[in-house]
């Protein structure tokens, strides 16, 4: 695309005349570029795909009666002849070329982009990614707690003091590299996340998960409990650098660190 034009404004004369074209036609095309100028002209993600995308060098030319669009290609100096013309205009042509209405407006000279695929996600879709596994609890056993109760000599996760019942949720994106019993974790779910970390959630009460699955951050694993060796009912969450016992770091300063508070 040329560069001229680049920074035109959504409603600047050429390009709504533009918007008109893709109107006529109503299917896909047409509707961001409306949005566009429309309702959503204000929104910052909208003005940035018209910026980006605008076809600055498109020309319409207005359909007149007795026209076809072999003349019109002919008479445009359409590269590409009546068949480049329809392909570019085929949103607003129809599904017969032969079909053209007087005052359908035709782009000429450059294929009308498809603004919508290029425009981003609002910012705030994205988040930082993480969240706590439960809504709100306090902690009970800190990690690295020393004691004679677990074999490692410590505490190897963190715990989350909630009743049994309670969501538990992924802390990020990830796959479900485990959910079952396992041992003094009780029922449990691993899951690897793309920075190679496991977070593990143990002593549930219900999984509603199962290997292999991809989940969303936030996504419900199942409900809290007290199933395994537990004292009382709680989420014990770890952080991990392999699916396995024993390769834990801080969870709470993993969370921490991709800006959730606890
Ligand atoms: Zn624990």
């Amino acid at each position: 695309m040329p560069a001229k034009g680049k920074h035109r404004r959504p409603k600047s004369q050429g390009f709504a005349r533009t918007i008109v074209v893709a109107g006529v036609g109503g299917a896909a095309l047409a509707l961001p570029l409306l949005g566009a100028t429309g309702a959503h002209a204000a929104t910052p993600a909208a003005a940035h795909s018209v910026v980006k995308t605008a076809p600055a060098a498109a020309k319409t030319y207005a359909v007149k009666g007795g026209d076809t669009l072999s003349k019109i290609a002919a008479a445009q100096n359409v590269s590409g002849g009546w068949k480049k013309l329809y392909s570019d205009n085929r949103s607003a042509v129809g599904d017969n070329p032969s079909l053209i209405h007087p005052g359908l407006k035709l782009t000429i000279g450059q294929k009308a982009a498809a603004p919508v695929t290029q425009a981003s996600a609002p910012k705030a879709a994205t988040g930082a990614g993480y969240t706590l596994p439960v809504q709100s609890a306090s902690i009970g056993t800190a990690y690295k707690t020393a004691g004679s109760m677990w074999s490692s000599g410590y505490h190897t996760g963190v715990d989350f003091v909630v009743p049994t019942g309670t969501p538990i949720k992924a802390i990020a994106a990830g796959t479900v590299v485990s959910a079952g019993l396992d041992g003094a974790y009780g029922n449990e779910v691993v899951i690897q996340h793309a920075d190679g970390k496991y977070s593990q959630y143990a002593h549930m009460s219900s999984l509603s998960v199962s290997s292999g699955q991809a989940v969303t951050v936030g996504q419900q694993l199942g409900l809290s409990g007290a199933t395994g060796n537990v004292t009382g009912p709680h989420l014990h969450f770890e952080i991990r650098t392999t699916p396995n016992y024993g390769s834990d770091v801080d969870p709470a300063a993993y969370l921490r660190a991709h800006g959730v508070s606890l």
